[in-house]
Formats: structure tokens, sequence, C-alpha cells
């Protein structure tokens, strides 16, 4: 086996939105950067996104940030840290007019300003009535944004390792000292020497069956986080989103009820009405998939089936041709259901995670409930918990975070490196994996992998899903605790050095199953309901005991738990109506 040996000012791992933006800036800046993406960057999830991007232009009507850092921290239940919301909502036109010059093509209104429309839980003047905030680009603004900044990258010199899965963080001693990556298509090991590493590889909705995220979103940077002894924040925050294609968990945006699609039950009725009086269809996430779910407990599905109708039938043709393309065709394609004359058949997917890599404003990831910074490690976008979200997100605020964040861990890590070329390689990194993947090879009969990932994903689903209690949360943690223990077993049959892809497998689940462990552990212990985490058992809010982030580490097995405070600045936490 040959070992190459590269040496960077900065290593992005992944190149998604996040990882993009943050590359952009250090060549902008005229750094050396690498993007390492386990998948060829314009296939990252980036590119599913589809109803669009918030910032508060005021393009349609009057709007500011103060109303969007509002309607941030409450659609978060008060979980957000406000420091942070404020500056994503202060710093978003600003990303949203660098998108624009770059080439991204929003869509217009008659007089040539971005278009926006409205999505779930952004208002105006503080909780009073829909207002439209979302900049989009039909529903392919993910993908425009994600090509766009490809583009700039290449322009601007950032160099791109395609098809290399990052398997390790390196460290001399507490400091960064770069990562160990697997060459997919030669099936050798690399060493990337760098002083800043920045984790920028997306969510982790993969521990559940029905989700709607591509099969590479396995929470790989969060996973490589948790073994370098690092806490993952806010896990038991994972959200559902209230409308994905029955069945399938494909997604259908919001974008569908903000041109005004309603939901409804098998007796035709808009059922938002009794649950979210004001707001209606465009009520946060959390409450539309709760609504849902107990609809379709109390047997209001439609046809009694488990899902119910998303109503686009009284639109014009023409917004669901030329504002909504995209998901009408999925609902023709996957389903086989006209949106122009039938409802489409919708339940709650999993989604996104709020919870993750615990990060500084300026992406630096810290250790600890003090915020102690590991030294040139930084994290960016789904995989990053800043908090900015806290117990719920709402609609088109990832896209947003993701790229306020990226660009200023980018501006970070060019600052940070002005500094030195950071420690020498530990030798001892690169080995370490050798052996692991040595030992897979030649162990036969072990544990599949893809059934420890079925199982994996049956016991999230059934424990740890819309609603939880103690009892759906222990057995979750349980039953994945047993797989871990199992995937100390696996072997991997394809012992082919190219294009492994059960190699590749083996990397993902053993990351899914850390993630799913504290993900299950982290819902259990938090007895209160707060955003995502519903808890049967603790139906209130409880902010005496329970208003601040987890923080849970993972070191040989045992599990730890710490408390975190929330930063408070404008916004004392208060009843959450709408
Ligand atoms: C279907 C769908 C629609 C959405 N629509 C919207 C929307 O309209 N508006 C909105 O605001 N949000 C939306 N979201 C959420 C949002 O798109 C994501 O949260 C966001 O794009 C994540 O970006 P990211 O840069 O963090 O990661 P991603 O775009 O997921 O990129 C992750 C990158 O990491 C790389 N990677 C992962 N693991 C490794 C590894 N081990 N080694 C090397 N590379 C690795 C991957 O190859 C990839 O390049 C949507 C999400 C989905 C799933």
């Amino acid at each position: 086996m040959t070992f190459a040996r590269h040496d960077y000012d900065a290593v992005i791992v992944g190149a998604g939105g996040a990882g993009l933006f943050a590359a952009l800036e250090l060549g902008r800046a005229g750094a050396k950067a690498a993007v390492l993406s386990k998948l060829y960057a314009v296939r990252s999830h980036t590119g599913a996104a589809q109803g669009g991007i918030c910032a508060a232009l005021g393009n349609r009507e009057p709007d500011k940030p103060l109303w969007h850092m509002f309607d941030t921290v409450k659609g978060g239940d008060y979980l957000v840290d406000q420091d942070a919301a404020e500056i994503m909502c202060e710093e978003a036109p600003g990303v949203v007019f660098d998108l624009e010059h770059m080439g991204v093509p929003f869509n217009r209104t008659d007089d040539g300003k971005i278009d926006q429309r409205p999505f779930g839980g952004h208002t105006r003047n503080f909780g009073e009535a829909p207002v439209r905030r979302a900049c989009y680009a039909a529903d392919r603004t993910g993908a425009m944004i994600l090509h766009t900044l490809y583009q700039q990258c290449l322009r601007a010199g950032v160099e791109f390792y395609d098809e290399f899965f990052v398997t390790d963080l390196a460290f001399a001693g507490e400091t960064v000292a770069g990562v160990v990556a697997h060459d997919v298509r030669a099936g050798e090991l690399h060493s990337f020497r760098a002083p800043a590493v920045a984790l920028a590889t997306g969510g982790w909705g993969r521990l559940f069956r029905v989700t709607s995220n591509a099969y590479a979103n396995t929470g790989d940077g969060a996973a490589l986080a948790l073994r370098a002894g690092i806490p993952l924040q806010d896990m038991e925050f994972y959200q559902f989103h209230p409308t994905g294609l029955h069945g399938l968990g494909i997604l259908v945006s919001e974008a569908a009820r903000g041109e005004g699609g309603i939901l409804r039950n098998d007796a035709g009725e808009r059922f938002m009405e009794r649950y979210a009086p004001r707001l209606l269809d465009l009520a946060p996430r959390d409450m539309v998939s709760r609504a849902v779910y107990q609809e379709l407990q109390t047997g209001r599905g439609l046809g009694g089936a488990d899902y119910v109708g998303l109503d686009l039938t009284h639109l014009d043709a023409e917004v669901l041709d030329k504002k909504i393309p995209e998901i009408t065709d999925f609902a023709r394609i996957y389903l086989g259901v006209e949106p122009k004359e039938e409802m489409i058949p919708v339940a709650p997917t999993a989604h996104y995670a709020m919870g993750g890599v615990p990060t500084t404003v300026d992406g630096e990831v810290t250790r600890d409930e003090e915020a102690t910074v590991v030294p040139g490690l930084y994290a960016a976008g789904e995989v990053a918990c800043v908090s900015v979200h806290g117990a719920n997100r709402l609609g088109t605020n990832s896209l947003l975070d993701i790229l306020v964040f990226g660009r200023r861990v980018g501006r970070a890590i060019a600052e940070f490196v002005r500094g030195g070329k950071g420690p020498a390689w530990p030798a001892e990194a690169l080995e370490g994996r050798r052996e692991k993947v040595a030992r897979w090879r030649d162990t036969a009969g072990g544990p599949a992998v893809a059934e420890l990932r079925a199982d994996m994903q049956e016991a999230m689903e059934a424990g740890v899903s819309v609603y939880r209690t103690a009892e759906s949360t222990a057995a979750a943690r349980e039953a994945v605790g047993g797989l871990l223990t199992a995937y100390g077993d696996v072997g991997v049959g394809d012992a082919a050095a190219a294009f492994s892809t059960e190699l590749l497998e083996a990397f993902e689940v053993g990351n899914l199953l850390a993630l799913a462990y504290v993900t299950a552990a982290s819902a259990h212990r938090r007895t209160e309901s707060r955003g995502a985490h519903s808890r049967e058992d603790f139906a209130a809010r409880d902010d005496a005991r329970w208003l601040n982030h987890t923080l849970c580490y993972l070191r040989d097995g045992e599990l730890e738990f710490r408390a975190k405070p929330v930063t408070i600045t404008r916004f004392e936490p208060k009843p959450r109506e709408y």
C-alpha cells in the first residue's frame, strides 16, 4: 500500500454550501485550501434544497433583521443562542447579495428585485402575520447556490479531492494536525497535514428509516468529533418535516404551503385551524408535524391510512409549473399523483439535525460547557451547533446558516493560519487507521453492516420519533447500545481495494451508530417537551430545569452529560403560541 502525503494551510471536509463558502473565502484570501468530499462536490445534499434561503430584504413588504431574529428565537423554543442568531439575521442580506453577484439566478419581482415568498414561522412585527422572507430560485434554490459556489471556488484556486472519505482527525496533543482520508477510487489511505481543519459534512437523516436526506447523510463529521473526545450538543433535537411523500420520505418543500398549499384530513378539513389558528399551515415544522401525527393517531388520515393530503388543486397551474415544478414532478414520478387534480399523500419525514458539534460564532469547535476552543478545529453547516436553531429550525434558515457561518469559518481560518504552519504530522494517526482497515478485511463471519443499519433505523423510528417517552427512548438506547457492541466484530467481505462500497458503508454505519446512541440517550435524559423534542410523559416546557444545552460525550463506550448555558440577549423566553 502506498501513502500519499499532502500539506495545506487548511483542509475543508465537505463540499456542500458550508464547506464551499469556507473554501471560497480561503481562496479569496490567498490561502492554500483543499476540499475533501466523499461525493463529487456538486452532489452534496445542499443541491437538494428546494424552497429557499431567507433574508429580511423587504423586497415584497416591510421586513427587518430584528423580526427575523425574533422568529428564529421563538421558532427554536428559546434554546437558541441569541448572539449567534443576531449575527445570522444581520448578515443574511449581505450573503444573499454576495450570492446574487456571484451569479445565483434568483426569481425576480416585476421590478427586477429578488422575489420572496412566505415560509413557516417567518412573521412580520414579532408574530403578527406571515411575511415574505424566503429568496428562491424556483424549487431548485440549493442546486443553484451549490453550482455557483463551486464555480467560484475553482476560479479562486481551491483544490478539490472528490471521492476522498475522511476517516479520522489527526491531533498533536490537543491541537489539530490534519486528517486521514481514504481515496475511494484507488482504495488507499492519504494523510493531509494542515494547521486548520473545518468539518462541513452535513446532517444524519440516515439515522431513521424514512428520511428526506440523501444516502450520504451519515453524520461522519459529528462522529469524528465525538471520537476525538469532543461532546455533541443538543442531539435530542431532530426535526421531522411534516410533508414527506408517503412511504418514501422524499421531501415536498414547505414552499408548497408558502405558495398556498393546504393540509387536509380525511374529512377534507383544514386541520391546522385547530392547532395554529393564526399561522395555520405556515406554523413552525415541529407543530405541524405533531398536528399531522395526531390526525393520523386519531384515524383521520386519508381513507384511514397513515398519511394526510397536501392540497394544491386550488392553485394556478402557472404557480405549480413555474414556482414549484420539481416537487410537483416528484409527486407524479414517485406516487403517480397529479397535483393539479388530487391531493399529494404526505407524512412526517426525518429531516434536519438541530444539534451537532458545538462551536463559537466564528465556527471554532469547543469542548466543554465553558466553550474552551479546540485549537485549529472548526465546524460549519448542519454538522455544527452554533446554535442558531435551538430546539427547532425554521424553514430556509439552514441554507442561511451554512452560508453565513461557512463564510465566517473561512475568514476565521484565513486569519488563524497566518499564525504559522501548525504541528508536525503524527504518524500514528494513519497507522492506526491502516491497521483497523486491515483487521476488517481479514475478519470473516461477523455481523452484516447492512443489518446493523436496518436494526438501528427501526429502533430510532420506534423510539425517538416525533413523540418520545422514557420507555421508548430507553428501549432505543439499549437496542443501539447492543448494535454498537456488535459493530466491534464486523468484517468487510469485499476486500477489493478500489471502490469498496462495503468498506465505505462500514465507516458510515459505525458513525451512525455512535450518533444514534447519543441521540437516544440525550432524548431519554431531557424530561421536558421543547421544540422538536416532544415527550408524552413530560408534555410541558420546563425552563427552570431545562433552559440549557445538552453536551454529550461518548468515551470508550461510556456516556457523560453536562449542561451548557443558553445565551439570551434580547428576547426572554415566553410561551410559544402561533
Ligand atoms: C431535500 C432537502 C431539502 C432542503 N431544503 C432546504 C431549503 O429549501 N432551505 C433551507 O434552508 N434548507 C433546506 N434543507 C436543509 C439544507 O439543505 C441542509 O441543512 C444544508 O444544505 C446542509 O449543508 P452542508 O454544507 O452542511 O452539508 P451538505 O450539503 O450535506 O454537504 C456535506 C458534504 O460533506 C461531505 N462529506 C460527508 N462526510 C464526509 C466524509 N467522511 N469525508 C469526506 N467528505 C464527507 C459530502 O461529500 C458533502 O460534500 C433541505 C434539506 C433536504 C435534505
